[in-house]
């Protein structure tokens, strides 16, 4: 049975009702998770109320800034959680950003910062996530991020975030291999497009989504929910023999040849 009673999940990257990561969080809380959120924080606070009133019917026992760009940031965050939970069984990494001039246009022209932000945010984030949950995930663990097929073939617009989605993918791996001595799973989603505050930075992105309605097997697109039932899933006991894998929720878009 699909039983998360007595874990402790810790979700990144809610910014609002739309993000992926919001449909994973109603998804780990119905299934009986505890929840850890966390945001990414601004000057005004308006991120922090936003979010925080949102997530609110799911009980959250920590609720926590944490912009990835900052090392101190993350180590609070993680010290929170040593100290309130004990243990962590449960990382939703559900987070990417780039320039918006990054993602349109051509892609030899993306600037050496664009670049590195893009990577650093998107990428480097679940590397550095991943090693400071290790010694707090005690009873093994699960660890999850989202990725796009962009990291593996050329997608109009993609461009930097699809360099970003395969060093990715590949760190799934390579973590994977490193954690799952200490059985701590780790996995992707690769999920097909969905109009979010991310995805609205992509050129073209609308096009896009027509375009998988039209040609997906399942004649659609796929819903937070649907990705946040999948997680679900990969993070409970029923995927136990599942880690360093890529698993596409995209209404089965990814084996279409035309
Ligand atoms: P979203 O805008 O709702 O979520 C992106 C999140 O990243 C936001 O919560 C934002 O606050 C956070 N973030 C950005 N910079 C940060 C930083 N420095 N520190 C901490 N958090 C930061 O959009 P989304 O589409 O739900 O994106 C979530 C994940 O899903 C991303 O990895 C995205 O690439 C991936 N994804 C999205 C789609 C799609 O079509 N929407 C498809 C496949 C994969």
């Amino acid at each position: 049975m699909l039983d998360l009673t007595g874990k402790n999940a810790l979700v990144t990257g809610i910014a609002n009702n739309r993000s992926i990561a919001w449909g994973i969080a109603q998804q780990l809380h119905k299934a009986g998770a505890n929840l850890g959120i966390t945001y990414l924080p601004d000057e005004r606070g308006k991120m922090e109320k936003k979010v925080a009133e949102l997530v609110e019917p799911l009980n959250p026992n920590l609720f926590l800034p944490c912009n990835v760009e900052l090392d101190e940031q993350i180590q609070s965050t993680f010290e929170v959680i040593r100290d309130k939970w004990g243990k962590l069984d449960i990382l939703i990494h559900c987070l990417a950003f780039a320039n918006k001039e990054d993602l349109s246009g051509d892609f030899s022209q993306t600037s050496r910062s664009g670049f590195n932000q893009a990577l650093e945010i998107s990428t480097y984030s679940l590397v550095k996530l991943s090693g400071i949950a290790k010694p707090l995930m005690i009873e093994g663990g699960s660890i999850l991020t989202l990725t796009y097929l962009g990291g593996v073939r050329a997608i109009p617009n993609y461009n930097v975030m699809g360099v970003a989605k395969a060093g990715l993918e590949t760190s799934v791996r390579y973590l994977a291999a490193e954690l799952g001595p200490h059985n701590i799973r780790v996995n992707a989603i690769s999920a097909g497009p969905i109009r979010t505050l991310a995805s609205s930075a992509v050129g073209g992105i609308l096009d896009m989504i027509h375009h998988v309605e039209q040609v997906a097997p399942l004649r659609r697109t796929v819903t937070q929910l649907e990705v946040g039932n999948a997680a679900t899933f990969l993070c409970s006991d029923l995927a136990s023999g599942i880690t360093g894998q890529v698993l596409y929720v995209d209404a089965g878009y990814e084996i279409m040849g035309m």
